[in-house]
């Protein structure tokens, strides 16, 4: 098997790092051009990059060309996030809207939903945040209480969702909505697109312990959406949930590689630096090696679990179970990386000021994100359930 890239691939490599060259100030991310520290300058530099990769072509690369894409594929996808991660380019608002939703508008919506929504999604106009999650339905999502009733040639929408990151800059929301309270759980779900701006929506912040609040909490109080905004059939949502969460888990975490191989290679660098505390430095130190080559077999393990998914969605258009594995596998590596890291460094990086680290790319801020690695999009239990009845044929989890 070669999983070596082509010269047409190699070349798009290059014209990949001449825009990031280009359109970057000088000196981002070191000490001349430090990388946005606050989350009101991180948004506000990510609501200017989604312009700035539509206008240069780099937004919707897989995606077909007569929906304002690239007619590009998966694999430049992979290359430009790997470019994106070597210069820690900006990460952008609207993964939730051109990550998710796009690739899964392109399998289950309609000609019109593409040409309507996809368009505007590159050109970075239009930002989408994701609302399946609510007080009491998180990892038991089909239970979901949010109800959506058509009246005259409007969904009505009562309820209220959680968790809902970046609903404070979107301007639409895929929302998963009851449309059939009698019907068994999972078949009585649509799944609805629905405009933010709107007098029947409020976002209301969840202030975290940084202090910051990137997700929401998003209050539907008979807010409306247009009939023909429902993708599959009515009470068929679940199954179009699933396509996004496979996506999620998917071909979302593959990108993930590149920014964990970068941060592998700045541990390298500190650990050849850094005394160890038995003398030397950490990387003459035996423990230490035996932990940093542990990490770095585990990277290399993600990368080929990242080409595996990125095949079968080649083949398929969809993916199936392998998205969890990828998903369980990423986050759960990741946080035993975040852990070496605190080990490797100790107490010699105290935690910035202004706490929210993870932007500047410092391994506190890995560290304590990747705690939320284990949870969002589905719990490491919750995929290894799905792995066990998928791929093991074990028996159904009673409580799903
Ligand atoms: C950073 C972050 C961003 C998020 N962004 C969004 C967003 O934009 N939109 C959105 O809709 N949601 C979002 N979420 C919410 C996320 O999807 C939920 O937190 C997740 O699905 C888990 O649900 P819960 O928090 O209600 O936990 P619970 O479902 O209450 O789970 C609690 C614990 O019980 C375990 N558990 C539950 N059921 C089972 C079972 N059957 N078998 C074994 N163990 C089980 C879980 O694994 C977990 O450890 C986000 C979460 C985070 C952390």
């Amino acid at each position: 098997m070669d999983v070596s890239f082509t010269p047409e691939q190699e070349q798009f490599r290059r014209r990949a790092q001449e825009f990031l060259r280009d359109v970057l100030p000088p000196g981002w991310g070191t000490p001349a051009h430090p990388l946005p520290s606050t989350q009101e300058e991180r948004e506000r530099v990510g609501l200017w990059w989604e312009k700035e990769l539509g206008r240069h072509g780099f937004a919707g690369l897989s995606w077909p060309k007569e929906y304002g894409g690239q007619g590009l594929s998966w694999v430049e996808e992979i290359i430009f996030a790997q470019e994106c991660a070597k210069v820690r380019a900006p990460s952008g608002v609207n993964g939730l809207g051109k990550g998710l939703l796009a690739p899964t508008l392109l399998v289950e919506g309609t000609e019109e939903q593409k040409r309507r929504f996809l368009p505007p999604m590159v050109r970075g106009e239009e930002i989408w945040c994701q609302g399946y999650s609510e007080p009491n339905s998180g990892s038991d999502l089909a239970s979901l209480r949010t109800r959506a009733v058509l009246e005259g040639d409007e969904w009505v929408i009562t309820g209220q969702k959680i968790w809902t990151s970046n609903a404070h800059l979107a301007d639409w929301c895929f929302v998963l909505a009851r449309t059939d309270p009698d019907a068994p759980k999972h078949r009585g779900i649509s799944f609805l697109l629905v405009p933010m701006r709107q007098p029947g929506v409020r976002v209301q912040p969840l202030r975290q312990i940084t202090g910051e609040a990137h997700f929401n909490v998003v209050t539907f109080e008979g807010a409306r959406t247009a009939r023909e905004n429902i993708v599959g059939a009515v009470n068929d949502g679940w199954r179009v949930a699933n396509t996004i969460l496979s996506f999620e888990r998917g071909t979302f975490v593959v990108g993930a590689y590149a920014n964990v191989h970068r941060e592998m290679a700045q541990l390298l660098a500190l650990a050849r630096e850094l005394p160890a505390p038995t003398g030397g430095t950490v990387a003459e130190d035996a423990y230490y090696r035996q932990k940093l080559m542990t990490a770095w077999s585990e990277i290399e393990i993600l990368r080929f679990l990242g080409y595996h998914v990125i095949t079968q969605l080649q083949k398929r258009d969809k993916l199936g179970p392998e998205a969890s594995m990828m998903k369980l596998y990423w986050s759960e590596m990741h946080q035993r990386f975040g852990e070496l890291a605190m080990d490797v460094l100790g107490g010699r990086m105290p935690f910035r000021e202004g706490l929210d680290a993870v932007a500047d790319g410092s391994f506190q801020g890995t560290f304590l994100w990747s705690r939320a690695e284990t949870i969002f999009s589905g719990t490491s239990q919750i995929q290894r359930n799905i792995i066990a009845e998928r791929v093991l044929g074990l028996p159904r989890d009673a409580r799903q």
